[in-house]
């Protein structure tokens, strides 16, 4: 692969924004793409919006001239991966996935392992309190338990169906467990529900958790995702030195 010739990289994680930060300072030419889904990725400089489908996204790595196509876009955005795996097939130029590893329960945990947001609303018990942190697009099939009391935290302001009693929380991560524990308390919190997200930014929830013995409600990853070709920051550009003579 021509070094000269800039990286796709798909974006929608803190992950992206570090990789592309890293690959900047390494002097190479990358064209972060977002959804657009929050303010801050329509105020960031990035190419956003959809591409239109497979055909399309093919179609914008040849006129682009790319090298490779780097998809850092988060676990459980599940179209995006296997539509960019296909265009990058398409286009010739090769794909590489970063993922972070998913959470795993530890001694202490009370988690309730579940493969979807409805599954996962079915879950929680009657007259409980619960914390929501699913993301702003995750809240529809939740605000239909009437029997249940909500507070929800997200980036965008959710959309609540009408539902006057929920408490919603506006934050980004990086979360302290201190914090965590304050609102868990502050909140009469007594069941969790996320996805399994994995990474540093919002795992203290689950310590918190951990130590206030509150129940979790964990949604797996979808499944039929490329699998990763890195973990972290870290071994993606330790790849990218190999495969494209990142300095
Ligand atoms: P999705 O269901 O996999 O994607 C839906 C459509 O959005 C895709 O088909 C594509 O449109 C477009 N799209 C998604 N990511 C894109 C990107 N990086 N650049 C250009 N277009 C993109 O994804 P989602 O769950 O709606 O998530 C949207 C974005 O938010 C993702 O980039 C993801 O990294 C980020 N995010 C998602 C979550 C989550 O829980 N799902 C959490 C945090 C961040 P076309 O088919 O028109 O190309």
């Amino acid at each position: 692969m021509s070094m000269r010739r800039p990286v796709l990289l798909l974006g929608g994680t803190e992950e992206a924004r570090h990789l592309q930060r890293e690959m900047l300072a390494a002097g190479h030419e990358v064209v972060l793409s977002l959804a657009g889904r929050t303010r801050s990725a329509r105020q960031s400089g990035a190419r956003v919006g959809g591409f239109g489908g497979v055909i399309p996204m093919a179609n914008a790595i040849r006129r682009g001239g790319f090298c490779v196509l780097i998809d850092a876009t988060h676990p459980f955005a599940a179209i995006i991966s296997p539509n960019a795996k296909r265009a990058a097939r398409m286009a010739s130029v090769p794909y590489l996935r970063l993922e972070r590893p998913a959470w795993t329960a530890q001694e202490g945990d009370h988690w309730q392992n579940v493969v979807s947001l409805a599954d996962a609303a079915a879950a929680i018990p009657p007259s409980t309190r619960a914390f929501l942190t699913v993301g702003a697009g995750g809240i529809a099939p939740f605000v239909q338990r009437r029997d249940v009391q909500f507070v929800v935290r997200a980036i965008e302001p959710p959309h609540l169906a009408g539902r006057s009693d929920v408490k919603v929380i506006r934050a980004r991560g990086p979360f302290a467990t201190a914090d965590e524990r304050a609102l868990f308390q502050n909140e009469a919190i007594t069941v969790l529900v996320t996805k399994n997200a994995g990474g540093t930014a919002t795992r203290a929830k689950l310590a918190a958790a951990r130590e206030l013995g509150v129940n979790v409600i964990m949604i797996a990853r979808p499944p039929g995702q490329p699998r990763a070709d890195a973990p972290s920051v870290h071994a993606m550009l330790c790849l990218l030195r190999q495969r494209i003579s990142l300095a």
